[in-house]
């Protein structure tokens, strides 16, 4: 497993600088870089590195006043992000999601990957977030699984699509369309 070992080192090196320069060392990647990129499911003995990730991911995603970073925006080609529930940062690793398709809406989005740029994405309003998090007791891997609606909704969903290498100006999917620049200056 080349790329996994290749990836850790990747984030021991972000590690190290991080704390030298606290969160300055991290830093966002083209966005070409990412488009596209399918991210690698995290493996059981990778979760030290990905939760002392997490935790600087958490303090450069809220500097940057954003509500969730995913590890491939920082050059982490692995499949988990921290996402801002409500008032409380939280941690997804693998994560799947089973939309209710009943109901969508097309919503404004913006990315750190696309500083100043907004979107408009059709996203579903109830969802059921599956994915993993590091148990506290035994510091495993734990399976959860939770009904999120409205922005907690629209959150995981934007960030799941990062860990899939979709992001809100993919085009050609039914699900990211990029929005019109005039019907935004004029508020609509
Ligand atoms: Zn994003």
């Amino acid at each position: 497993m080349e790329n996994v070992e290749a990836t850790i080192e990747v984030a021991e090196e972000i590690q190290e600088v991080s704390k030298a320069e606290d969160t300055m060392a991290m830093r966002i990647v083209p966005a070409e870089e990412i488009e596209g990129l399918v991210c690698e499911e995290v493996l059981e003995d990778e979760v030290p590195e990905v939760f002392a990730l997490a935790e600087e991911m958490v303090k450069f995603c809220h500097e940057k006043q954003g509500v969730g970073l995913a590890a491939t925006q920082i050059g982490i080609s692995k499949k988990f992000f921290v996402w801002l529930d409500g008032d409380k940062w939280q941690l997804a690793i693998n994560p799947v999601v089973f939309p209710d398709k009943k109901k969508s809406q097309e919503v404004l989005e913006r990315c750190l990957s696309y500083e100043g740029k907004y979107f408009r994405v059709k996203r579903y309003k109830k969802i059921t977030a599956v994915f993993y998090n590091i148990d506290g007791k035994t510091g495993k891997l734990k399976k959860y699984s939770r009904q999120l609606s409205g922005d907690r909704a629209w959150i995981f969903q934007h960030e799941t699509d990062h860990t899939n290498g979709i992001t809100i100006a993919t085009s050609g999917l039914d699900m990211t369309t990029p929005v019109n620049e005039e019907l935004l200056k004029r508020g609509e």
